[in-house]
């Protein structure tokens, strides 16, 4: 049996992001952010790194990862905004998002074939996957390859 394409997604993939939240929220979870991300959001909310990590991060398993919060959702994302326009969930440091959030859905693991793109779509509740504009290959390179 031939084995997949490595890029099997050369015409590209369909994905946009209906600012839903469900990514951001749901059974507790890990939003691992590197020392580098760690201190531009610091910077973007003026306050220290060692600040920001007591208010807004804990560690898991010796990695930093965003703290969460309890709400009729599930635990959401600490900087997850429903508040400013109701009806749709947007990031409060969407610029300085870590990139574990900026890459979905194009991480490695969900391209490694078509079953796993699939597999992605039918077992994540992110409804943008397949969805709506085609993001091209090089586009999708970009994110895949992000070294954070
Ligand atoms: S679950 Fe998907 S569609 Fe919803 S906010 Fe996250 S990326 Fe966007």
């Amino acid at each position: 049996m031939p084995s997949t394409d490595p890029e099997w997604y050369a015409k590209g993939l369909r994905f946009s992001c209906t600012q839903c939240g469900n990514c951001c929220t749901g059974a507790p979870g890990i939003v691992a952010f590197s020392q580098e991300e760690g201190e531009a959001m610091a910077k973007r909310l003026e306050m220290s790194v060692g600040d920001f990590h007591r208010r807004f991060a804990r560690k898991v398993n010796g990695a930093w990862s965003l703290t969460e919060r309890k709400t009729s959702f599930g635990y959401d994302c600490v900087f997850l905004d429903r508040e400013s326009n109701p009806g749709v969930a947007g990031c409060r440091l969407y610029e300085d998002r870590p990139k574990q959030c900026r890459t979905w859905p194009f991480w490695p693991e969900n391209l490694e074939s078509p079953q796993a793109w699939e597999e992605a779509k039918a077992n994540t509740p992110c409804p943008g996957m397949g969805r709506g504009r085609l993001v091209p290959i090089e586009s999708i390179r970009i994110q895949r390859n992000d070294p954070g």
